[in-house]
């Protein structure tokens, strides 16, 4: 729920969030992520947000956004202000792409995934795209056929700390190649979306799951593009199942069972190194108890298996 005593950030202070997408219920993985950024938040007296990511409705659940907020509050978080809907903010969407555009950094992409990933090489997030679109004159793209938009990237490294994972880099060119931003069906990229709302929000710090630390040059390099801030980022160990898969919606992760608040706080809370905590009343305590010892500097950099 929201809470009723905003930490207000300082001007320069920090500002976090949780950015779940509807696309299933909150998993044991979920929570280590809400845990971890909502206590490191919290210890560094900085304001914690709740953005719903429910921007591909096509692999969205019907009521999960409800049921996410709803598990949230019965876990005792408190998140401040609104909750923000990706899928109300398509206008700033579409100005943050234009102004991409004016400054000629992004094409449109005729070509069908089918076609360019026959002949396309991997890279550390799936197929290299051969930057065929980006060289075509605009009299060589098909007519009345709607393109997916395109950003140019770099051949040059693009370099950060991570607060978990340390240091990490990749060269976009070589390893991703110029990514999609809005999609031929009309649905925009994950990619633009989270840096328009990152920046648009005031987001200061990042906690989010490893799977995500292979994204986070091409969120760095649209940072640059638009002139926002780079955040912090902290990378958390993924949680997986005995085969080594992230706990996820493809491998079955169970919903967090709700009458298991406590078990599983405590569960999450021995993930992230916190000592054991003492016997509390309830969730808000637990939480409470988890921002007074928070540690950033004690959270693995491992895959964690729990079964
Ligand atoms: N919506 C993404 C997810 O649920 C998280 C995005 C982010 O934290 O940047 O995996």
């Amino acid at each position: 729920m929201p809470s009723e005593n905003p930490h207000t950030a300082e001007p320069g202070g920090y500002i976090g969030r949780f950015a779940p997408s509807p696309t299933g219920l909150l998993h044991i993985g979920s929570l280590l992520t809400a845990v971890a950024s909502y206590a490191d938040a919290r210890a560094n007296g900085g304001r914690w947000l709740v953005r719903m990511e429910d921007l591909d409705p096509p692999r969205e659940m019907n009521g999960a956004a409800t049921h996410i907020l709803h598990t949230l509050e019965v876990f005792g978080f408190e998140w401040d202000g609104e909750v923000a809907y990706q899928s109300r903010r398509h206008d700033y969407y579409r100005h943050t792409l234009e102004q991409l555009k004016q400054a000629g950094l992004v094409y449109p992409c005729y070509c069908s995934r089918k076609d360019w990933q026959a002949a396309a090489r991997s890279g550390v997030d799936g197929f290299v795209y051969n930057g065929r679109c980006r060289y075509a004159m605009p009299s060589e793209n098909p007519s009345g056929k709607v393109p997916a938009w395109r950003i140019r990237v770099p051949d040059e490294n693009i370099a950060f700390s991570d607060g978990i994972v340390g240091d990490y880099q990749q060269n976009l060119a070589k390893d991703i190649g110029d990514f999609v931003l809005l999609r031929a069906d009309g649905f925009w990229a994950y990619q633009l979306a989270v840096v328009a709302d990152d920046a648009d929000q005031g987001i200061t710090h990042i906690v989010r799951g490893q799977d995500l630390l292979v994204s986070t040059p091409r969120q760095i390099y649209l940072q640059r593009c638009l002139n926002a801030a780079t955040p912090n980022y902290a990378h958390l160990p993924l949680l997986v199942n005995r085969q080594g898969q992230k706990w996820s919606k493809q491998t079955l992760a169970p919903a967090l069972d709700m009458q298991q608040t406590e078990q599983l706080l405590r569960q999450v809370t021995a993930y992230l190194n916190l000592p054991a905590a003492p016997s509390v009343d309830k969730p808000q305590d637990l939480l409470a108890w988890a921002v007074q010892n928070w540690h950033l500097n004690r959270v693995p950099k491992q895959a964690i298996c729990t079964e």
